[in-house]
């Protein structure tokens, strides 16, 4: 496959949180520094090598083999392993530092996701690295950071959620397909498997509606809602914009930046709705 420009693909409410963000911290504090980013990425990878089982061709080829069609579609220039670490969570997570970064994967994901899931996830974790999200550690600026106003606090984790929604459309660009990526979706946010995927997709559906029903009719700022909303959101948010990126994918005409920037703002107000409660 040819390498994609992936960097529109990068969700526009997300890109705006940020831009404010620098401006209200200033660049010392906004992004971490190239010294301490490889420091990070080098005692991870030591902890990794030490603590978890590195995934190799040997080992699990056809698990070896996704990864690595996921890495090819950044045209070769990424370098980063996987390793596999026993959890009955399903979790993965992602430290980069511009091309190189290790990918840890828990051994619940490995067992209960299909190969095309699992492509989801190891899309999603590479789009956290493509778009740098290592370089602005929310927790670590907060527990260090003095003087940071809560209004900027609130803002960080606003940015954070919408960091998920612009990795989720590298995980669907890796997997090519919306099925997998909904079904790996409500797998983490139900921890159910073997449901059918019309149910799945009524579900999201239905609790989606309900959602931006309960923000329009809100009359009150109850701060629940604020907490974790975003199963529905990401969701509708790759529903939207399934058919533009197995487009991208495919290399189609039937895809263009244009309509992609309008679905951007269809979430974008959304999440803004709820971010302003
Ligand atoms: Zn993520």
């Amino acid at each position: 496959m040819l390498k994609k420009d992936i960097e529109p693909l990068r969700f526009g409410y997300e890109e705006n949180l940020f831009r404010v963000l620098r401006a209200q911290l200033g660049p010392a504090i906004s992004a971490m520094g190239n010294d301490k980013a490889r420091l990070l990425l080098n005692a991870r990878r030591e902890s990794l090598l030490g603590d978890a089982v590195r995934v190799t061709a040997d080992l699990l080829p056809q698990i070896h083999e996704a990864y690595q069609a996921c890495l090819d579609i950044f045209g070769g220039d990424m370098s980063g392993d996987l390793f596999i670490q026993q959890s009955t969570e399903y979790n993965a997570n992602v430290f980069g530092h511009g091309k190189t970064f290790d990918v840890l994967i828990h051994s619940a994901l490995l067992k209960d996701f299909t190969l095309d899931e699992v492509s989801f996830v190891f899309g999603h974790e590479l789009g956290h690295v493509v778009f740098e999200h290592s370089r602005f550690p929310v927790h670590d600026i907060l527990s260090k950071a003095e003087n940071i106003s809560t209004d900027t606090a609130d803002m960080m984790f606003r940015w954070a959620r919408a960091s998920e929604i612009s990795a989720d459309r590298v995980g669907l660009l890796c997997c090519g397909q919306l099925t997998p990526a909904v079904t790996a979706l409500f797998k983490t946010a139900s921890g159910l498997s073997g449901i059918d995927v019309e149910r799945i997709l009524r579900s999201f559906r239905m609790q989606y509606e309900e959602l931006e029903k309960q923000i329009r009719e809100r009359n009150d700022r109850f701060t629940w809602i604020r907490s974790h909303p975003m199963m529905p959101i990401r969701f509708k948010a790759l529903e939207l914009a399934a058919l533009d990126i197995v487009a991208l994918r495919q290399g189609s005409r039937g895809f263009s930046w244009k309509g992609f920037r309008t679905i951007d703002q269809q979430i974008a107000s959304i999440l803004e709705a709820l971010d302003a409660l």
